[in-house]
Formats: structure tokens, sequence, C-alpha cells
């Protein structure tokens, strides 16, 4: 037993020593959404689709929208990125969303409607 401890205090860590150290996510891996608006026609097809109600697109006046991303909702499936079909959306690697003031999750875009 004493050989066991004594090997695993030279041992490299099993586990990360986050957030000293930063983590490297994998590829396709689904983060915090991006949201590129000069492409969005306001279909609404991302807000029909999200399972949790994460993201309201109005018409604020003509040919002008608002997007709100509610990313306390979000569950991170990426369904609204596979249903947009401007590819406005795209899931980042960015993980590190934790927040006291859960306003900070709401996210707001303005923006005119593109000719479709
Ligand atoms: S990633 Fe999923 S839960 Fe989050 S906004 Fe998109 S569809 Fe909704
Ligand atoms: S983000 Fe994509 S799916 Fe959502 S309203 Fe804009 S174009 Fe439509």
């Amino acid at each position: 037993m004493l050989r066991e401890v004594l090997g695993s205090i030279f041992k490299k860590p099993a586990t990360n020593l986050y957030p000293a150290q930063k983590l490297e996510m994998p590829d396709k891996f689904r983060g915090k959404l991006k949201f590129y608006p000069e492409k969005c026609i306001g279909c609404k097809m991302c807000m029909r689709d999200c399972p949790t109600n994460a993201i309201t697109i109005n018409k604020i006046a003509e040919n002008k929208f608002e997007a709100v991303f509610d990313l306390s909702r979000c569950i991170y499936c990426a369904q609204c990125v596979d249903s947009c079909p401007k590819k406005a959306l795209e899931p980042t690697k960015d993980v590190e969303l934790a927040q006291l003031d859960k306003n900070k999750l709401r996210v707001v875009f303005s923006y005119k409607e593109k000719s479709r």
C-alpha cells in the first residue's frame, strides 16, 4: 500500500487544473451560440424548433427585427443551428457562461431584415 501511495504522489494528475488551465473543447462542441444578424431573414424557424423557448424573434418595425436569446434557458442542443436555413446561428466552444445576474444571459439583437 505504501508503494501505491508513494507512486501516486509522483503521477501526473488525472484532472485539469481548471480554471488556471484552460480547457480545449473538441471540434463540433456545442457551446454558446453565435448569431449573425446580417444573415437572418426573420423566418422564425429557430424559434419554432427550440425545445426550451430560448429564442424570441419579433418584427419591431417594417423590415426590422429583434432577436432575443435567453442563454439561461438554452440546453445547447444546436437544434436552432440545424433549423436555420441561412446559417445565421453557429455553436462556439465558449463554455464560460456562469453569471450571478441572470439578466446578463439575455442577449438582444436589433437588426434589419435581409432581402430574401
Ligand atoms: S441550442 Fe437548443 S436550446 Fe439553445 S437556443 Fe438553440 S435550439 Fe434552443
Ligand atoms: S436565425 Fe435563422 S432560423 Fe432564426 S429567424 Fe433568422 S434566418 Fe430564421
